[in-house]
C-alpha cells in the first residue's frame, strides 16, 4: 500500500464544500470525460501540464531563452507555447521571476499524500469532517485511491469519494469498501446528449451509479445544471426519476453552471466553448428543485 503512487494536481486543506465538516480534498489528475463546462480543465489530462498565467507575465522573456526545446516564442500578444514541443521539464518555471509559469500535476505516493492529510486530524475530529478524493476521475487511479482511503479509514478519518462514475466496475469495487460517502455526478440521462457535451456516452456511469446505490454507502447525487445541456424540466425530471428508483434515500445537489474555471483554459492554451453561456436563473433552479423534491428526494441548490 505504501508504494501506491498516483498523479494529483492539488491538495486542498480546510475545504468546506466537498463533504461534511472541514476536509482535506485530494484532486486526482486525469479524467476520461471532457465536459465542456469543466471548471478544472487541468484535471482532464493525466500527465503534468504547463500553465502560463498571462495576467502575471511581465514580458521579460527569460523563459524563451531557458527553454531547451525551443517551445516558447514571442508572439504579438506575448508568450506563445508550442505544446506539441514542450516536454514539461519545468525550466521556464524555474527562471520566471513573476510566477507566471507553473506545472500542474505531480506523482505522489499514498504515504506523501497521507502526510499532508493527517496534519489536520484535529480539524476533522472537531468539525465532523474528513478526507475527500476528487478529480479528475478517482476511478482512473483505483489502486492509489484505495490505498489512500484505507489509510484514512485506519486513522479514523471520514472518507468521501467525489466521482463522475466513469471507470471500470473493478475499479469501483476496489474503493467502495473504504468509502463512507459518495458524491456521484449524474449529468444527463440521454446517452447521445451526454456524449456530445461530456465526450462519452453515459452507459458506464449509469451502471456504476446503480452499483454504488446498491452498496448501501450513503450517496449524494450531484447534477451540474448547464445551459443548453440539461437546463430543462425534462432533463432534470429524468435524472430525479433515476435517483428515486435506484437511490431513494439519496440527497440531490443541483450545481448551477459558473465560469470560475474560464481563466484556466487560457492558461492551458485551450478553447473555452461556453464563453457566452449564462448561469441558470434562480427561477429555473427553484423549479428544478421542486421537480426533484416531487420525487420524494431531498434537494439542495449549491454554489
Ligand atoms: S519568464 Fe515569466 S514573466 Fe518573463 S516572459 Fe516568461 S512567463 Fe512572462
Ligand atoms: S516546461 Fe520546459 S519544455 Fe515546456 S516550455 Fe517550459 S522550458 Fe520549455
Amino acid at each position: 500500500m505504501a508504494s501506491a503512487t498516483g498523479t494529483v494536481f492539488n491538495i486542498q486543506r480546510y475545504s468546506i464544500d466537498d463533504g461534511p465538516g472541514i476536509r482535506t480534498t485530494v484532486f486526482f489528475k486525469g479524467c476520461p470525460l471532457s465536459c465542456v463546462w469543466c471548471s478544472n480543465p487541468e484535471s482532464q489530462n493525466l500527465a503534468p501540464e504547463l500553465m502560463h498565467r498571462d495576467s502575471l507575465c511581465k514580458r521579460c522573456y527569460r523563459c524563451v531563452a531557458a527553454c531547451p526545446e525551443g517551445a516558447i516564442s514571442v508572439g504579438p500578444d506575448g508568450v506563445e507555447i508550442d505544446r506539441d514541443v514542450c516536454t514539461v521539464c519545468g525550466d521556464c518555471v524555474e527562471v520566471c521571476p513573476h510566477g507566471a509559469m507553473r506545472i500542474t500535476g505531480r506523482e505522489m505516493t499514498a504515504d506523501e499524500v497521507f502526510d499532508v492529510i493527517e496534519r489536520d486530524a484535529d480539524f476533522y475530529r472537531d468539525s465532523g469532517g474528513g478526507v475527500t478524493l476528487s478529480g479528475g476521475e478517482v476511478l482512473l487511479q483505483p489502486d492509489f485511491a484505495a490505498a489512500l482511503l484505507q489509510r484514512c479509514r485506519e486513522a479514523g478519518f471520514h472518507t468521501c469519494v467525489d466521482t463522475a462514475g466513469q471507470g471500470s466496475l473493478e475499479a469501483l469495487r476496489k474503493i467502495i469498501p473504504y468509502t463512507d460517502l459518495f458524491y456521484f455526478d449524474i449529468k444527463h440521462i440521454d446517452p447521445k446528449i451526454h456524449r456530445a457535451q461530456a465526450g462519452r456516452s453515459n452507459e458506464v456511469i449509469l451502471r456504476n451509479f446503480q452499483e454504488v446505490a446498491a452498496s448501501g454507502v450513503p450517496l449524494v447525487v450531484r447534477v451540474p445544471v448547464v445551459p443548453g445541456f440539461n437546463d430543462t424540466s425534462d432533463a432534470i425530471s429524468d435524472i430525479a426519476e433515476l435517483v428515486a428508483v435506484h437511490a431513494p434515500g439519496a440527497t440531490v445537489h443541483l450545481l448551477p453552471y459558473h465560469r470560475y474555471g474560464q481563466q484556466k483554459y487560457d492558461m492551458l492554451g485551450l478553447d473555452y466553448e461556453l464563453a457566452g453561456a449564462e448561469t441558470p436563473s434562480p427561477e429555473f433552479l427553484r423549479a428544478a428543485r421542486n421537480i426533484v423534491e416531487s420525487r420524494g428526494l431531498t434537494c439542495e441548490v449549491t454554489v
